[in-house]
């Protein structure tokens, strides 16, 4: 499997540190707000990442940090006037309310930052003790300087003079001591720890180095983010780790691109921020958006356009008519003519074979997508004709269900029949608008471990996460 390598620029076949096992820390979201569609998009890439291991047969140990304190949740929640807590999970919970919609795998932990300040503490003081961190005023800072492979991911050189920053997000341009803990202050309100350390809160690029080793070791295989991390937050994030280990914190870092909006960069005074609930405003599948981002190389920027959704729409309607085609064939017909049979066969295996050199080319979704279809083209030309025979059936089905395991366009979960008579039969009651006896279906579906989403002329089941 190859895969392009931030640090160094190039393109690397992967080789993990433990034979078989791969460990996967990707950098997960602020809960401030609900996440918007760009933010989705590098969701997306993260669950491309981790499925292309699992479908090469690797154990993916996959962590992912939820950061609940910093400058814009602790903001947040005082303008809302709830607390940190309340205000982060409320937020986290629609995070993964959407995950679950784009059929987005679960990480293996979603790990907390507040959870984790003690690790956090221990770090602090050792790069304090070994001259890396120094106190100020407001805080205590990592002086870059000290450093000697600053800049060795972003290409970002320390020029004799710079300054020292307290913002958890910084100026792109310059290199800047940043913060490790800084001291409360006012605005902080009833947010803060004490512990090892004056009385006051980590600050952000020191979640992530803490996490990444308590779960997952002081080295690990990939870390995963979106582009704009790569400076400063992973700079800064080698620079915590390996001043405190001593030893290479990651070895392959993979960037996702951006999102655009009608070719602009999105943002809410442009009018061109869009959460996944504004797709599903406009009748469009989550999926639909999933399949528009397989279709593009994860290394490029990716305009989105409501139009260009549309037709993502259309094809996403297309493969859930091929899969339930196949899904339906009860009778089959016993075939003598072994020699078509036997086509379809090689051409499905072949087809499968250049499906996987797409996914260990760097995850060419784009390719990959495109043998998906051609075995989708085998199942209408086949099935819909009614020739398919019980070998060819199975051929077909386990090829589709092979890819899926990778693209995850459609969802694959093996719903109980008591279950899906259940949601049909409270389909039907909400047609002839007897509302509470649907409603009270629905909570014995999910009093049954699953949850129902409903769509614009769809519906989709999948299974409630268990937190
Ligand atoms: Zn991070």
């Amino acid at each position: 499997m190859e895969l392009f390598n931030t640090l160094g620029r190039k393109t690397e076949r992967f080789k993990p540190i433990k034979e078989g096992t791969v460990t996967l820390y990707t950098c997960g979201p602020t809960v401030y707000n609900y996440a918007h569609i760009g933010n989705l998009r590098t969701m997306i890439f993260f669950d491309l990442v981790r499925r292309a291991f699992e479908f090469n047969g690797y154990r993916v140990k996959h962590i992912m940090n939820i950061t609940d304190v910093d400058d814009k949740t602790i903001k947040g929640s005082a303008e809302m006037r709830v607390s940190l807590k309340e205000f982060t999970e409320l937020y986290t919970g629609y995070f993964f309310e959407d995950l679950e919609k784009l059929n987005v795998e679960k990480a293996g932990k979603y790990t907390k930052a507040t959870d984790n300040i003690e690790e956090m503490q221990k770090i602090i003081l050792k790069l304090m003790k070994e001259g890396y961190a120094y106190e100020a005023d407001d805080g205590i800072y990592y002086n870059v300087s000290k450093f000697k492979d600053y800049g060795k991911l972003s290409g970002m050189k320390i020029n004799g003079k710079y300054s020292r920053i307290s913002n958890d997000e910084y100026d792109k341009e310059n290199a800047a001591d940043f913060a490790l803990w800084k001291y409360w202050d006012v605005n902080d309100g009833e947010v803060f720890w004490t512990g090892k350390l004056k009385k006051g809160r980590p600050g952000w690029h020191i979640e992530c180095s803490a996490m990444s080793l308590k779960y997952l070791g002081k080295t690990i295989d990939v870390h995963c983010g979106a582009v704009d991390l790569i400076f400063p937050h992973h700079e800064n994030e080698i620079a915590q780790s390996e001043a405190y280990t001593k030893q290479r914190f990651v070895n392959y870092w993979v960037h996702g691109e951006h999102l655009l909006v009608n070719g602009q960069k999105m943002s809410k005074s442009q009018h061109n921020f869009y959460t996944l609930r504004d797709l599903e405003q406009q009748g469009f599948n989550p999926l639909a958006f999933r399949l528009m981002i397989l279709d593009s190389s994860y290394r490029n920027k990716l305009d989105f356009t409501f139009e260009s959704l549309k037709r993502y729409e259309k094809t996403l309607k297309k493969i859930d008519i091929s899969i339930k085609a196949l899904n339906k064939i009860e009778k089959y017909e016993e075939k003598e003519d072994n020699l078509s049979r036997m086509n379809l066969k090689e051409k499905t295996e072949s087809l499968l074979e250049e499906f996987k050199k797409a996914v260990n080319n760097d995850l060419d979704t784009h390719t990959s997508l495109s043998h998906f279809f051609a075995v989708l083209d085998l199942i209408d030309s086949r099935v819909n004709n009614g020739r398919v025979d019980r070998k060819e059936f199975e051929t077909l089905r386990d090829a589709v269900a092979k890819m899926n395991d990778f693209l995850g366009v459609y969802v694959n979960y093996q719903i109980p029949q008591e279950i899906i008579d259940m949601t049909e039969k409270r389909e039907a009651l909400r047609k002839t608008r007897k509302f509470a006896e649907a409603d009270g279906l629905r909570r014995e579906i999910e009093e049954k471990g699953y949850s129902i989403i409903d769509l614009q002329d769809n519906f989709v089941l999948v299974k409630k996460y268990n937190e």
